[in-house]
């Protein structure tokens, strides 16, 4: 499946997409819930990859990884899916 976010840092305010979870090809990315690091996975060939990080944190699909700019993790609350085109601040 996999799912495209538009991510907005709340500490930078820098804007970008990201793709997240599996393709229907079995191969993505998936992020530490503890560090952030990113793990590319490939499903293709059945569930058999360690889900551990390095840190001892967890890949999950559900952690968003860390901000390109300024590196700090991301958490659902940057996710600016349809947010109106408005001039804030
Ligand atoms: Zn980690
Ligand atoms: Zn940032």
């Amino acid at each position: 499946m996999g799912v495209t976010y538009r991510i907005r840092c709340r500490k930078c305010g820098h804007t970008f997409s990201r793709n997240y979870g599996v393709g229907y090809n079995g191969q993505g990315t998936m992020y530490c819930v503890r560090c952030g690091r990113a793990q590319a996975v490939d499903f293709s060939g059945g569930w058999g990859w360690d889900p551990t990080c390095e840190c001892g944190g967890t890949f999950d699909a559900d952690a968003l990884g860390r901000c390109p700019q300024c590196n700090s993790m991301l958490t659902k609350e940057d996710i600016a899916d349809d947010e109106p085109d408005t001039h804030g601040g």
